[in-house]
């Protein structure tokens, strides 16, 4: 089954059915029903960041490094879970400005410049190159593993000619599918709604390959994970693949990889191609944000079984690259093996399509068409229809790229595996970053800055990997890498500046970027910056509110005519009716337009050739400079002042409905106290006034009637006496009260003993109590219980408490019971009576300032000469006893069943109790 016309016959197979998925978006993109415009389509096309070196790579590395392969997954995790932040913002300057690509991207911000996508373009060429070397490599090996097995599988010969090596056919039958698939008109050069919906395809079949193989290896090769771990366990090498430390290069490596995973998700050109460029909807980065995260888990999940099982199993000297494959080829299997080249074919492909069209948009819009303008000779004025042309030089250059993709892979290819030469790309792209990053959200980045920061981290990118890797495959002598350029030692390209024992990416990552980002900083504060440079940083700093001030205030004049030329040329006939209809109609050739239109062309035109190009074209026909850029940027000043402004004034009216909150919740507080404070006048002259007025009233009798009988008048004289005590009394709970409310009460706090304390206010009690006929029971639970309080003030309450038992206990047998016990850290003091108790409502208002029950049996009190209550006993005790640090309430009485008042106070620290026991 396995013969070369079956597997050739799928795989062109999978390639049509491909096609016709493309086509069928682009025709549903045409009638405006697009197929991409759902946000799971946009997630799985991001999964064009898994390539062939995620299907046979991750294998590959987890059989070297363990987990460290997860690194490379959890970068992008990261970026997406901050795209609300970054990538939102990408996309939106990319809509308004008209982005093709990243190379367009940095132009456009650093002032449409020449100079920067022409570095940028470049860069990505040189750097991403050897990533599509990687794919073809990966498709060629998969199928002469395929074909060859059990043997090894034979790629080249090294004297035959190129014609006879099946990579560089591959390459070929891509340029061609690409052409057909990419270029097939020019105004889909912002978007290709029928390529992203081929790549989520592909996404899809590349997932389901992987995952049969992970289950296949895991329950049919195996018994499920548990047999599959057992048996590794086994085999010390494999033991040590499970652990965390078979990273190479340590926590460095780590940090390194993750961080150059995250830059390049955001700067690798397919990827800012599929996130950015072709990005539809804002919103479906929401989605995104989870589901591309939840792809990369479930096409991780079963890399360290299959690299495990592969290890076990395999023979011996098979590359664990392959490992995907030879598994089921090794358990006899037709069908799987066919699948999983399918879905390595997948992997592969989808890279190379995406990359491809993003590197030739680049090529021809950021290095050939500016070329093509400055050329006086060359000048495209005289021929008629240039999109024709555009779509011509886009593709020579897919056919190009790939060709070039093919020589590394020819010349250089197996001098590195799958998974460095993958990284050495990455860290290329991360060279963008500084220059996106910085550019988004940093003003000041300048045009210069940008240049000299990327020249200095591509020049450290290619000392430091690029050519100590062309050094190792033969093709330049090795010794500098030993012993340093020119044989100085700092010099070494994988030990720059003494810097040994880091792996040589994160070397690499390490200094390249410090200079990039080092330079661009310092350059950009040293440097000036062009009108449009600032207006351009403005717009891309400030992405949120720009879009609005922008078309307004286009100011240099031309006529229809010649815009009509200049965009029929370009960009085709028909493309341009659209652009030039839409509002005005037409007022014939002589008629100027409106300063929208110039905005509209110029932005459609930046959407086929970039806006650096799109700008000096514009500059051609319209006289004047097209753009007011004062205005832009005073408009762009004050908009973001204005939001900083109103951010500001915002603050402030939150600060100030706080602080009026604040004041009314005060003044409610101090209404609250001053109602307290009259009733509390009120209340105490009512209870001043009725001892008084019995004072005034006998002795007004005293005076009035000389000649009363004696015991009369000793009786009366007993009263004022009486009530003038009880005034008096009254008088001083009063000011107490006052003093323990205005905080003025000084109480003596020392170590004293409860106990001792307690035993002497009943012996002060027992002969009171005994007089009124109540019956006075004691039970002290503690030796000693050391406490810190006033004495005479503490007795106070004691007594207070006692005395009020004594008061509402049951009329006929009153008796009273008082309980001293520790509970834990504090002790207790209990006083309770068999009277008719205080009912639960009125728990809390017995501590009110003159409340008294109202109980019908009340006046009895009086009857048998107890001192009628001023209600002021209880708040006064319980504003000593919190003074103290203690707590002082009502329950239940456990045994009497009346009530029960409870007295808890801390115990004291044990130094004081040191010095208690001195004494
Ligand atoms: P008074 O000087 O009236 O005793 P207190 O503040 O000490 O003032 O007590 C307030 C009220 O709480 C008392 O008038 C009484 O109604 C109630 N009360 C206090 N102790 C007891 C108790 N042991 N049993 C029933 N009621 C009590």
């Amino acid at each position: 089954m396995r013969t070369d016309p079956i597997v050739l016959g799928i795989a062109f197979g999978y390639l049509a059915l491909l096609f016709v998925i493309a086509a069928w978006g682009d025709r549903r993109a045409e009638q405006g029903r697009s197929i991409i415009g759902s946000p799971t389509v946009y997630a799985l096309s991001i999964a064009v960041y898994c390539t062939a070196w995620t299907f046979y790579g991750s294998v590959g590395r987890a059989a070297e490094g363990g987990p460290s392969f997860l690194l490379i997954y959890l970068g992008p995790t990261l970026a997406m879970l901050t795209s609300p932040f970054i990538i939102r913002k990408m996309v939106r300057i990319a809509r308004t400005q008209r982005i093709t690509s990243i190379a367009d991207f940095l132009s456009a911000r650093y002032g449409k410049s020449v100079e920067v996508g022409v570095l940028v373009a470049i860069i990505a060429l040189i750097g991403i190159t050897p990533y599509i070397a990687l794919q073809l490599k990966a498709i060629t090996l998969s199928h002469a593993v395929l074909m060859n097995y059990p043997q090894a599988p034979e790629l080249r010969m090294a004297e035959e000619s190129f014609w006879n090596d099946k990579s560089f056919w591959v390459a070929l039958v891509l340029a061609v599918f690409i052409i057909l698939f990419g270029t097939r008109h020019l105004d889909a050069s912002e978007r290709h709604e029928g390529m992203v919906a081929a790549i989520a395809f592909e996404s899809l079949i590349k997932l389901v390959a992987f995952l049969c193989v992970g289950l296949f290896t895991v329950f049919v090769i195996f018994n499920g994970p548990g047999d599959l771990l057992a048996t590794a366990r086994q085999t010390d090498d494999l033991t040590r693949l499970l652990s965390l430390d078979a990273v190479p290069g340590g926590a460095v490596g780590w940090v390194g990889t993750l961080v150059m995973a995250f830059l390049a998700f955001l700067t690798l050109p397919r990827q800012f191609q599929i996130l950015v460029v072709e990005n539809v909807d804002e919103t479906h980065l929401k989605r995104a944000s989870w589901l591309f995260p939840l792809y990369l888990f479930a096409i991780n999940i079963f890399v360290i079984p299959i690299a495990l099982a592969g290890l076990l199993i395999a023979d011996a000297g098979q590359d664990p690259d392959s490992f995907v494959l030879t598994l089921p080829l090794s358990a006899g299997l037709e069908g799987l093996p066919l699948l999983v080249f399918i879905g390595g074919l997948s992997a592969a492909t989808g890279m190379v399509i995406v990359e491809t069209i993003a590197m030739s948009t680049m090529v021809s819009n950021q290095l050939i068409m500016p070329l093509l303008l400055r050329s006086k000779r060359l000048h495209l004025n005289n021929r008629r229809d240039l999109s024709g042309w555009l779509l011509g030089i886009r593709r020579i250059a897919i056919v190009l790229i790939l060709l070039l993709g093919y020589l590394y892979h020819a010349l250089l290819g197996d001098a590195y595996s799958l998974v460095t030469i993958g990284l050495v790309s990455f860290a290329a792209a991360a060279q963008f970053a500084p220059a996106l990053l910085l550019g988004l959200y940093w003003r000041g980045a300048t045009r210069q800055g940008a240049i000299v920061g990327l020249i200095a981290g591509f020049t450290l990118w290619c000392y430091t990997l690029l050519i100590p890797g062309f050094a190792q495959s033969g093709w330049l002598d090795a010794d500098f890498i030993e012993r340093g350029l020119m044989g100085l030692e700092w010099l070494r390209p994988y030990a720059l500046f003494g810097l040994e024992n880091w792996d040589i990416y994160s070397h690499s990552l390490l200094w390249s970027l410090l200079a990039n980002t080092g330079l661009l900083i310092g350059v950009s504060l040293f440097s000036q910056s062009s009108r449009l440079e600032q207006t351009q940083a403005a717009l891309f700093t400030e992405a949120q509110h720009s879009s609005l001030v922008y078309r307004s205030l286009w100011q240099g004049r031309t006529t229809q005519g010649e815009l009509r030329t200049l965009l029929g040329r370009y960009l085709g006939t028909s493309a341009t009716q659209r652009i030039l209809m839409t509002d005005e109609g037409d007022h014939g050739n002589e008629h100027p337009v409106a300063p929208e239109t110039i905005a509209r062309a110029e932005q459609a035109l930046a959407g086929a050739l970039g806006n650096a190009s799109a700008r000096v074209l514009i500059h051609s026909v319209v006289q004047g400079e097209a753009l007011d850029l004062e205005a832009v940027l005073r408009i762009l000043d004050t908009t973001s002042q204005t939001l900083e402004y109103n951010r500001r004034l915002e603050q402030k009216s939150r600060e100030l409905a706080r602080i009026g909150e604040e004041l009314r919740s005060a003044n409610e507080r101090l209404r609250e106290l001053d109602r307290l404070k009259d009733e509390f006048v009120a209340m105490v002259s009512h209870e001043l006034r009725t001892p008084l007025t019995s004072i005034r009233a006998f002795a007004e009798i005293l005076r009035d009637n000389r000649e009363l009988p004696d015991d009369k008048r000793e009786h009366f004289l007993d009263v004022v006496v009486w009530e003038s005590q009880r005034l008096s009394r009254l008088i001083e709970e009063i000011l107490d009260l006052a003093r323990l409310e205005s905080g003025r009460l000084t109480l003596n706090p020392q170590p004293l003993d409860l106990v001792t304390l307690t035993q002497r206010s009943i012996d002060t009690l027992q002969h009171v109590q005994n007089d009124r006929g109540v019956t006075l029971t004691v039970d002290i639970a503690t030796d000693s219980s050391p406490v810190i309080g006033d004495p005479d003030r503490l007795e106070q309450v004691i007594i207070n408490l006692v005395d009020n038992a004594g008061k509402f206990a049951d009329e006929q047998s009153p008796q009273v019971h008082l309980t001293l016990t520790r509970h834990k850290d504090r002790f207790r003091l209990s006083v309770e009576d068999n009277g008719i108790g205080i009912a639960p409502e009125e728990r809390e208002r017995v501590f009110e300032k003159f409340h008294q029950i109202h109980q019908p049996g009340a006046s009895h009190s009086q009857a048998q000469g107890r001192p009628r209550g001023s209600g002021l006993g209880l708040p006064i005790s319980r504003g000593i006893v919190a003074h103290l640090g203690g707590r002082l309430w009502v329950e239940d009485a456990p045994t009497l069943g009346g009530a029960c008042l409870v007295m808890e106070l801390p115990e004291a620290p044990a130094q004081p109790r040191q010095h208690e026991d001195a004494r």
